[in-house]
């Protein structure tokens, strides 16, 4: 399938294995403590990994308006312009969900409930970037589906409190926000400590060790997805124009320097040229220790005979973003299923995604795209089901039947729920 490799990554599937067990144990050491010793050990991780120990981790109202004063009037208006977006888009998809009941046979109703989770955490990467548009896409989103109560949880940066990220969380609705992060803020909400609240249900991204602990503490309380470090793919065929795709690489290889930034083409020129065009850009680019590192450890240029194998080969990647840049955009549409999100067209780009066209940035890496999409409201909806029957032939029927499969699979006890109504409702019904 693939005609030639002009960038390989540099870094071996042998490195990540070693590195994930680090990782691995390093979160589980820091969430057995945290379960043990609560707020003490919460405080001693916030010291150790982000040197930060205020007198409560929760900011106060006083705080919160401070924070918000010192962020710029126009940053504040352009945080409310993002959300308008972003809220358009989730009330929409709520609006797609609908409740169900139908009447299965005469006097069988069957149906299933929308209901929202009661308390949702949201984590807001901050160890690299304030990413304050990961509030609008956590906590707004979980405020369309009806989340009562949603904590906020996002760390220092360079020591001190990142002002537009709690302007972002606030006007997105947060009813706490605490700056705390890392493992020491996905353990507190998920297990509860004596002042941070347990919540039901976790989402947000993060690096390594937040996606980690988010995959442990799983089961304790639910999460959106391992959204962990960013990922890139672009698909070209041999119009597309190389400098933009260097440009959108870099874009999301800055995010850290583990983040893949994969081109597949049909043409070598386009290759070959992107190649050429990232080494310039990355001359000037400020974040370039970063995007660099990523781009010579996980940058990848893979040309392939024709477009259907870029495609093929881009749905096996099942890459978090997807830009297409081919004369027909929407054809990836028919042609791909694993993805965390596909950007259609020059005209767009993942930074739109990112941080202000309105789609959830909360996508699913490391091929989850295979079985799960992005962050959206319903993934903080409880699709619960319910049944009622009102007839007495049908409950009698029902119970015959009922009676019949329990004990195919031996089970007496189920079987005589079923015997009772059989015998309750219907006139020849049998005998127990
Ligand atoms: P972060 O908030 O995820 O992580 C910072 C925290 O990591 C710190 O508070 C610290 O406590 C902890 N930490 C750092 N080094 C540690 C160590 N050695 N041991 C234990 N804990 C440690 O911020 P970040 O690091 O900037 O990462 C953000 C990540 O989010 C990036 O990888 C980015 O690609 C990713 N991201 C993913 C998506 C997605 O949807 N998949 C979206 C946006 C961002």
């Amino acid at each position: 399938m693939v005609a030639l490799r002009l960038k390989s990554p540099a870094v071996s599937s042998t490195d990540n294995g070693a590195n994930s067990q680090k990782v691995t144990d390093i979160v589980k050491g820091v969430i057995d403590d945290i379960r043990a010793n609560g707020d003490k050990a919460v405080r001693s991780y916030s010291e150790k990994f982000d040197k930060w120990s205020p007198e409560s981790f929760k900011l106060s109202d006083a705080q919160i308006e401070e924070a918000i004063s010192k962020v710029s009037p126009q940053t504040i208006a352009d945080i409310k312009e993002a959300q308008r977006n972003v809220r358009t888009f989730a009330e929409a998809q709520r609006a797609s969900i609908k409740d169900v009941e139908i009447e299965i046979q005469p006097g069988v109703f069957l149906g299933h409930r929308n209901n929202p989770i009661v308390t949702a955490g949201a984590y807001i990467p901050g160890g690299r970037y304030p990413l304050l548009a990961s509030a609008h896409m956590t906590i707004l989103t979980a405020k369309v589906a009806g989340v009562k109560h949603v904590i906020a949880c996002t760390p220092p940066i360079n020591n001190s409190i990142p002002n537009a990220t709690v302007a972002a969380a606030h006007f997105a609705g947060a009813d706490e926000i605490f700056i705390l992060g890392g493992v020491q803020a996905v353990a507190a909400m998920s297990l509860g400590t004596e002042t941070i609240r347990k919540v039901e249900f976790l989402a947000g991204p993060g690096n390594a060790f937040v996606a980690e602990a988010k995959r442990q503490l799983f089961g304790e309380m639910g999460i959106d997805l391992l959204a962990g470090p960013t990922e890139i793919l672009i698909v070209a065929d041999k119009d597309a124009d190389p400098f933009t795709c260097a440009t959108d690489l870099l874009s999301q290889a800055e995010h850290g320097p583990d983040s893949p930034a994969v081109l597949i083409t049909e043409s070598e020129e386009v290759g070959r040229e992107t190649i050429r065009y990232i080494d310039e850009q990355l001359k000037t680019l400020v974040t370039a220790p970063v995007a660099g590192t990523a781009w010579r450890d996980y940058g990848e240029v893979v040309v392939v005979n024709d477009m259907d194998e870029a495609f093929r080969l881009a749905d096996e990647y099942a890459s978090e973003h997807v830009q297409i840049f081919t004369k027909q955009p929407r054809e990836a549409l028919e042609k791909m299923t694993n993805y965390g999100a596909l950007f259609l067209g020059e005209k767009t780009c993942v930074s739109y995604g990112d941080k202000c066209i309105g789609t959830n940035h909360v996508l699913p890496t490391k091929k989850a795209g295979r079985y799960t999409g992005g962050l959206w409201v319903g993934k903080y909806l409880k699709t619960q089901t319910y049944q009622e029957v009102i007839s007495d032939k049908a409950s009698g029927e029902l119970g015959r039947l009922c009676g019949r499969c329990s004990r195919a699979e031996l089970f007496e006890g189920h079987a005589r729920s079923g015997d009772l109504r059989s015998s309750k409702y219907l006139k020849d019904s049998y005998e127990w």
